[in-house]
């Protein structure tokens, strides 16, 4: 599926370093529900946080395909830290390498690249989630500024970014854009942190906006097509997401084959018995499905660069779903093993679960294809 000698030699040296650095501490981290801040500092070192930032602004101008590799590998040993990384990858950086002024990519993308500036992505709010045309914070024009007020809720990385990507509702045009909101501005704080079941090393919290005065070349999009061009980069965020399902299933796999060579009953592994072994192919098979989705959405340009609509739903809610059945499978595989936070299994289905949340539901995603297939002529 990879193509190159440096795409395979990307996915090697990911994924000695999760070996070594991330997967034997993922299971601390989401007991404590813990932020692995270290890990952004790591990646800066190896150069991760700039792998799509062009080279001008320091980092290595590469594609989707090449977060893809990367975010799976890590995904295996601890999904909270793939999303985190996922966000500054294939969320709002590309919004500032593609919208905003030159004076704001030179303060922030170089920023990104040194692990300086973290990004969040904050959408969704107490009282929307899934529909974005509903959204209620606002930003009010007042001479050479946006006066912000509003509250968004579960933004990973919400209590380390150190610019938040706001989507919001603009009262001069009503229209729904976005715009680069500072951690240190004035009116900024951030609210209550979120407790989830699973993905507890986000950093989730709650965004309070209180006349934050926002200057206007941190406007990213406003008017009218504005959340049309914003949907268009989800195309490429769903792709991302769908590899980090990948990842987690991945992992539930190759820990429920090994153990079903090792567990022996009446004196034969488990992997001896026709039924495990039926568990089995069918999750090789899934895998396998879910790997040819997502690399092939990954390799899809047709969209000015971004895959299109169809391609990175179906990977994502393939993805996601079949996550979901690998690792419940894989912790039947582990008997009552699996169900004991001794082992990772438990871990990986309530992570595989919050995939299904993330950058919005899977449901929302079926009406995607749904429009797609309404508009498509066969
Ligand atoms: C782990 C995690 C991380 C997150 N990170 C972020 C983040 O970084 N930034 C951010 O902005 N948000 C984030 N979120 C929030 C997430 O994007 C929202 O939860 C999601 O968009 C759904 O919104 P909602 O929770 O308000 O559900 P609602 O919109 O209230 O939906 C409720 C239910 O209705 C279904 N539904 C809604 N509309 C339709 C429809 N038209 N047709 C069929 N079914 C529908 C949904 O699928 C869902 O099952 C995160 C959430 C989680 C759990």
């Amino acid at each position: 599926m990879l193509r190159s000698n440096v795409e395979e030699l990307l996915k090697q040296c990911t994924s000695r370093f999760v070996k070594s650095q991330i997967m034997p501490q993922a299971r601390k981290w989401d007991e404590n529900k813990q932020y692995p801040l270290e890990n952004m500092k790591k990646f800066a070192e190896l150069g991760l946080l700039g792998l799509r930032i062009p080279k001008k602004y320091g980092g290595s101008g590469r594609g989707l395909l090449d977060a893809v590799i990367v975010l799976e590998q890590i995904a295996k040993a601890d999904a909270s830290t793939a999303v985190n990384l996922h966000v500054q990858l294939n969320a709002s950086p590309l919004f500032v390498m593609l919208y905003s002024g030159e004076e704001v990519k030179r303060k922030l993308l170089p920023a990104l690249v040194s692990g300086k500036a973290l990004f969040s992505m904050a959408q969704t709010e107490p009282e929307v989630g899934s529909n974005l045309t509903e959204l209620r914070t606002l930003a009010r024009v007042e001479g050479s500024y946006y006066v912000v007020n509003g509250t968004k809720t579960m933004i990973t990385m919400g209590s380390i970014a150190h610019v938040h990507l706001v989507y919001l509702r603009f009262d001069d045009d009503n229209s729904i854009g976005c715009l680069l909101l500072e951690k240190e501005t004035k009116g900024f704080s951030v609210g209550k942190s979120e407790n989830f079941l699973g993905l507890r090393g986000l950093g989730s919290t709650e965004l309070v906006f209180q006349d934050c005065r926002v200057p206007k070349e941190n406007l990213l999009l406003k008017g009218p097509g504005s959340l049309r061009k914003m949907l268009t980069l989800f195309n490429g965020t769903r792709v991302g997401l769908a590899s980090i399902s990948l990842g987690i299933a991945g992992a539930a796999f190759e820990e429920a084959l090994k153990y079903s060579k090792l567990r022996t009953i009446s004196g034969k592994p488990l992997i001896a018995f026709q039924g495990l072994q039926w568990k089995l192919a069918d999750m090789a098979i899934t895998l396998e499905a879910m790997k040819h989705l997502v690399y092939s959405a990954a390799k899809d340009t047709k969209l000015n660069g971004f895959p299109d609509q169809f391609t990175s739903s179906a990977a994502r809610i393939f993805s996601s779903e079949g996550a979901i059945k690998i690792a419940n499978t894989a912790l039947d595989i582990f008997g009552g093993y699996g169900y004991s936070k001794e082992f990772p299994m438990e871990r990986y289905l309530r992570e595989a679960k919050g995939m299904t949340f993330v950058g919005g539901t899977i449901d929302v995603l079926r009406n995607a294809i749904g429009s797609y297939l309404s508009k498509k002529n066969m």
